[in-house]
C-alpha cells in the first residue's frame, strides 16, 4: 500500500490544523509557542467566519465580529488565501468609503474525503470546502470491504480530482476509538488500526467514526445554530446512539459513548437472543433486524423496508421494539435532558406509524421532574457523506460547516452530475 495520492499542487503549504491529536502544523518549525498557538486559533476563527458566510463576509465584517484589528484580519486572510483555503471575490456594496472585497471559501484547491463502509459496499465522496459533493463512487462487494479497498477507493477518486486532500473521514458500523476500529461485527474488523493504515498509504490524516456519530454530525451540519444538546439513536442492523452538545460529539472517556445496543432492557418473558451471545439486549429487540426480520440489512432501500414493515407480524415486533427503545430513551433523557431526540439509521423509512408508537410508549409513563422531549426522524438520508466529512474537517482544521448552501434541501434535491471519471457515479 505504499505510495501517496499524487495531486497537483501537493507542494503547496498545508492548511491550518486543529491539532486534534496533538498536531500543530501552524506552529512553524514544530515549536509550539504561545504566539503560534494564538495565530492558529485566529486563523481558525477567520476561516470559520468565511466558511459560515461564504460570499457574504469581508475583512471588515470579520474584524467587527471577532474584535481583532483590521491589520490582523488582513494578515490572517492573506495567509488563508496563500494556503488556498480562501479567495477574494467581487466588491461589496459601497457603504460610503472604499468598496470592500467579499471573501469566499476557495472551492478549487482542496477536498475533504468521506468514506462510508458497509458490509457489502463502499462509498467514497469528495467534498469541496463548501460541503458540496464534487465526485463520488460506489462499489459493491461480495464480502465486507477491507482497509485496502478503502485506500484504493480513495486513491482512485482522488486521482481524477485535481485537489489536495485535507483529511479523510471513515464511517463504519461498529465501535472505534482514536482511529482504531475496536469491533465491527458487520465488517469482521476487530482491533483494526484503520486511521494509521490509511495515513501510511495515502499520507493524508484519517479519522474514524461510527454511523450514529456520523448521523449526529450530519444533522448538526444542517443547522445555522446547532442544537444545544441532542440525542440521536441509529436503528439499523445494530443500535447505536450519539450525543452532541452545540454540534460537537460527546465521545466519552474511551470514545465509546453511545454504545447502548447491548444493554439489557428486556428482563421478563421471552427474551430474544442477541448476536452478542446474551439476551434481552436493546439491539435484539429494537434494531431494524429485530423488528423486520433477517431479510433486513443496512443497504436496503426505503421501498424494500416498507414492504418488510407491511409484512405479517412486523407491526407487533415494531410495537415491542418501540417499547424497548422508549424505556431506554426514558432513562437517557432523564439523565441528559436533551432538547430533542432524533431517530435515524434506516428507521425514517418506517414513517409515522413507528414514530407514533415510539412517542406513545415514551409518553405513557412520564417521570416526575422531567419534561416532554420532541422525538423526530433525522433529515440527512440524502446526504450520505456530510457526517464523516464534517468529522474529518473539524478534527483536522478545527472548523465546521453550519448550514452551508450546498446542504440546503433545494440544492440536494436538484443536485446535478459533477465531473466524474470512468467508473465513478455522479451524484
Ligand atoms: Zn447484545
Amino acid at each position: 500500500m505504499a505510495g501517496r495520492v499524487e495531486v497537483p499542487g501537493a507542494d503547496r503549504p498545508r492548511p491550518p490544523a486543529a491539532g486534534a491529536r496533538g498536531r500543530t502544523w501552524l506552529a512553524r518549525g514544530g515549536q509550539f509557542e504561545t504566539q503560534a498557538a494564538v495565530r492558529q486559533e485566529n486563523l481558525q476563527r477567520v476561516l470559520q467566519h468565511v466558511l459560515r458566510d461564504t460570499g457574504a463576509v469581508t475583512r471588515a465584517s470579520i474584524a467587527r465580529a471577532t474584535g481583532l484589528t483590521s491589520a490582523t484580519i488582513s494578515s490572517l486572510v492573506s495567509e488563508l488565501i496563500e494556503l488556498g483555503l480562501v479567495a477574494d471575490g467581487d466588491h461589496a456594496e459601497s457603504t460610503g468609503g472604499k468598496r470592500a472585497t467579499i471573501l469566499h471559501v476557495d472551492r478549487s484547491a482542496y477536498a475533504v474525503v468521506a468514506v462510508v463502509v458497509r458490509a457489502r459496499s463502499l462509498r467514497v465522496g469528495l467534498l469541496d470546502l463548501t460541503g458540496a459533493t464534487v465526485a463520488e463512487t460506489t462499489r459493491s462487494f461480495a464480502q465486507a470491504p477491507s482497509v485496502d479497498d478503502v485506500v484504493q477507493g480513495v486513491r482512485e477518486l482522488a486521482a481524477g480530482a485535481q485537489r489536495r486532500l485535507i483529511a479523510i473521514g471513515v464511517q463504519v458500523p461498529g465501535t472505534s476509538d482514536q482511529g482504531v476500529v475496536i469491533e465491527s461485527v458487520q465488517l469482521g474488523w476487530h482491533g483494526v488500526r484503520v486511521a494509521e493504515l490509511i495515513e501510511a498509504a495515502l499520507d493524508v490524516p484519517a479519522f474514524v467514526l461510527n454511523d450514529a456519530d456520523a448521523e449526529a454530525l450530519a444533522e448538526a451540519a444542517l443547522e445555522r445554530e446547532p442544537v444545544a444538546e441532542r440525542l440521536l439513536v441509529h436503528l439499523g442492523e445494530g443500535v447505536g446512539s450519539a450525543l452532541t452538545i452545540g454540534g460537537v460529539l460527546v465521545q466519552g472517556y474511551s470514545g465509546r459513548a453511545g454504545e447502548i445496543g447491548h444493554v439489557r432492557v428486556v428482563f421478563e418473558g421471552s427474551r430474544d437472543f442477541c448476536r452478542c451471545g446474551l439476551s434481552g439486549c436493546l439491539e435484539s429487540t429494537a434494531s431494524m433486524t429485530a423488528m423486520l426480520g433477517d431479510a433486513f440489512h443496512d443497504e436496503l432501500d426505503d421501498a424494500s423496508i416498507q414492504l418488510l414493515a407491511a409484512a405479517r407480524g412486523s407491526s407487533d415486533r415494531m410495537a415491542l421494539g418501540a417499547r424497548a427503545l422508549s424505556r431506554a430513551l426514558r432513562m437517557l433523557s432523564a439523565m441528559l435532558d436533551p432538547e430533542e431526540i432524533l431517530i435515524g439509521g434506516a428507521a425514517p423509512a418506517l414513517g409515522g406509524v413507528y414514530l407514533s408508537m415510539l412517542h406513545d410508549e415514551f409518553e405513557m409513563y412520564p417521570a416526575i421532574g422531567t419534561r416532554p422531549v420532541r422525538i423526530r426522524y433525522t433529515r440527512t438520508g440524502r446526504i450520505p457523506f456530510i457526517g464523516a466529512a464534517q468529522f474529518a474537517l473539524r478534527s483536522e482544521l478545527g472548523v465546521s460547516w453550519s448550514a452551508p448552501e450546498a446542504l440546503q434541501p433545494a440544492v440536494i434535491e436538484n443536485s446535478t452530475p459533477h465531473a466524474s471519471a470512468p467508473g465513478q457515479r455522479a451524484v
